[in-house]
C-alpha cells in the first residue's frame, strides 16, 4: 500500500462516516420538528368565543392590543373620554358600531362610560379565534366570505390556564357582522332586537322619546316616539316586515301608516305627505310605505315614528341604535 492509496482510503472512510452522521442528524431533526411543531391542518377546527379564552375584559383588552398581529390590521386600546360615545369613536376610526361590538365582547351595554377601556381597529369586521391553522378552503367553509377578506394569523396567542398552555389563532373577517355567541347575554338580546328593525329613513339616527316641550302647543308633554327630520318627499320604508293595519288621517299624526309585526310589535309612521300602502297588505322590511311630509301637528317636514310591543310603548332608540 503506497502513501497515496492510504490517503484515498482514509478520505473515503471520512466521507462515509460524515454522510452517515449527516443523514442521522437530518432524520432526527425532521422527527423532532414534526414532534414539536404545530399540529397544523389536522384535527377538527374549533371556533372559540372570547369568553372561553379570556377571564376578564381587562385580560382580553391587553392580549388583543399587545399580542394579536394580522396583516394590514391593527388593534388599539383606547380610553373613553368625557363626552365620547361609541358611534363617535367608530366614525373617527372609520369603522362602525358592529365592529366595535365584535371587538368588545365583554360589553353589557352600548352606553360608553368615562375611563372605560375599549378595543378599536382600522378595519370593519369580526375577530374570532380557532384552535389550529386553517387552509383557505376551510376558511371559506367556516367564515363564508371571500378569501381576500379572511385574514388569518400564523402567530397564535398563548393563554396559560391551570398550568396548561393553549394556543388560539386569531382570524379577522373583513366586513363580517359580530356574532351574538361572542357577546354578553344582555348585549346579545339588545343586538338581536336591533337586527330585527331598520330605520324607516335608512341609516341609523338618534332623537328623543319621553318628556319634552311640544313645539306647537308649547307645553310639556310625553312624546311617544322619535322625530326624524328629512326633506319633504323622502321615501319612508317599513322598519320591519309585517302587515299594514291601518292607513289614512290619524289626528295629530296627520297622514299615517300603522304596521303590525311578529312578536307583538307594531310601528306607526306619521306626518306623511303621501301613503303608498293599503290596510291588509303585507310588507317586507324597508318596503316603501309613503313619503315624508308635514301633515297633522307638525312644524316642518319630518317623520314621526312610534313603536309598541303588546300595546306598550317602547323607546324606538332601543331598536334603532
Ligand atoms: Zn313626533
Amino acid at each position: 500500500m503506497n502513501l497515496l492509496s492510504i490517503i484515498k482510503n482514509k478520505k473515503s472512510k471520512f466521507i462515509m462516516i460524515s454522510s452517515a452522521v449527516l443523514i442521522i442528524a437530518s432524520c432526527t431533526t425532521a422527527v423532532l420538528y414534526s414532534f414539536f411543531s404545530e399540529p397544523s391542518y389536522s384535527g377538527p377546527i374549533e371556533v372559540f368565543n372570547s369568553h372561553e379564552i379570556f377571564k376578564s375584559e381587562e385580560e382580553y383588552n391587553s392580549y388583543i392590543s399587545e399580542k394579536v398581529a394580522l396583516k394590514g390590521i391593527y388593534f388599539e386600546k383606547i380610553k373613553i373620554e368625557s363626552g365620547d360615545n361609541f358611534w363617535k369613536i367608530a366614525k373617527d376610526k372609520g369603522i362602525n358600531i358592529d365592529t366595535l361590538l365584535a371587538l368588545n365582547p365583554f360589553w353589557k351595554s352600548i352606553n360608553a362610560s368615562t375611563g372605560q377601556e375599549i378595543i378599536t381597529s382600522n378595519q370593519k369586521g369580526n375577530l374570532c379565534f380557532v384552535n389550529r391553522k386553517i387552509t383557505d378552503k376551510e376558511a371559506l367553509e367556516i367564515f363564508e366570505s371571500e378569501p381576500e377578506k379572511i385574514l388569518f394569523s400564523d402567530n397564535p396567542i398563548i393563554v396559560t390556564a391551570k398550568n396548561k398552555e393553549t394556543k388560539y389563532f386569531p382570524v379577522f373577517v373583513i366586513d363580517a357582522k359580530p356574532s351574538t355567541d361572542n357577546m354578553t347575554e344582555s348585549m346579545a338580546s339588545q343586538y338581536t332586537l336591533r337586527e330585527k328593525f331598520t330605520s324607516p329613513l335608512g341609516g341609523r339616527f338618534s332623537s328623543y322619546f319621553g318628556g319634552r316641550v311640544h313645539p306647537i302647543f308649547n307645553r310639556y308633554g310625553f312624546h311617544n316616539g322619535i322625530d326624524i327630520a328629512a326633506p319633504y318627499g323622502t321615501p319612508v320604508g317599513a322598519s320591519c316586515g309585517g302587515t299594514v293595519q291601518s292607513t289614512g288621517w290619524m289626528g295629530g299624526y296627520g297622514k299615517a301608516v300603522i304596521i303590525v309585526h311578529e312578536d307583538g310589535y307594531k310601528t306607526l309612521y306619521g306626518h306623511l305627505s303621501s301613503i303608498a300602502v293599503r290596510p291588509g297588505q303585507t310588507v317586507k322590511p324597508n318596503q316603501f310605505v309613503g313619503r315624508v311630509g308635514s301633515t297633522g301637528y307638525s312644524t316642518g317636514p319630518h317623520l314621526h315614528f312610534t313603536l309598541w310591543q303588546n300595546n306598550k310603548l317602547i323607546n324606538p332608540l332601543k331598536v334603532l341604535w
